[in-house]
């Protein structure tokens, strides 16, 4: 039997779905501490951080809160903090 068959689902890219308001915990940059290395851009895995003047601005439509780019980032400049609602 193929792979798929019965399957509603399609692929597609992290771009292609919105967060909605289930979202835990978002990230705050830091412009201050940034040091515009570009890893958060590079590690985020919703594709969701863009490049602004040189410094990175996540979508937070997009961002699913996962944190990564608050581990990854060498300066301290990401925080992570509670979604308000
Ligand atoms: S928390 Fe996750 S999804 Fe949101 S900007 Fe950071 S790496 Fe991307
Ligand atoms: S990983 Fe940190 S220091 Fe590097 S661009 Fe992102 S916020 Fe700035």
């Amino acid at each position: 039997m193929a792979l798929g068959v019965g399957c509603t689902a399609r692929p597609g890219r992290a771009k292609d779905n919105k967060t909605g308001s289930w979202r835990v915990f978002k990230p705050k940059f830091d412009s201050e501490k940034c040091s515009k290395c570009g890893m958060c851009i590079t590690i985020c895995p919703e594709g969701c951080i863009r490049e602004e003047d040189e410094l990175p601005v996540p979508d937070y439509d997009y961002c699913k809160g996962c944190g990564l780019c608050a581990e990854e980032c060498p300066s301290g400049a990401v925080e992570m903090q509670k979604e308000e609602k």
